[in-house]
């Protein structure tokens, strides 16, 4: 029998925490391209706290991506959440 009430737990690969997963942003790399999730293929995680701090997961994000492309990462990933809190 499924557990009604539990709450999917997944990690945020910036930071390493466990968190519910409807908390978190669902992102996938696809030959090296950073994107929201489509619902096919290989997924991860980023809480909202580690997208505040964008050059914190870009290593991360990297390394998810098997890419070496810094700007890359950076400008996709701004493409995707973009920072509108910068005053
Ligand atoms: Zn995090």
């Amino acid at each position: 029998m499924a557990k009604k009430f539990h709450q999917p737990i997944r990690m945020c690969i910036g930071c390493r925490n466990r968190y519910e997963q409807k908390l978190l942003v669902r992102l996938q790399c696809d030959e090296g391209l950073l994107k929201a999730f489509s619902s096919i293929g290989r997924s991860f995680y980023l809480c909202s706290d580690c997208l505040e701090d964008q050059k914190r997961i870009t290593k991360a994000l990297m390394r998810q991506c098997k890419s070496g492309d810094k700007e890359k990462i950076t400008k996709r990933l701004k493409e995707i959440i973009p920072d509108d809190r910068k005053s």
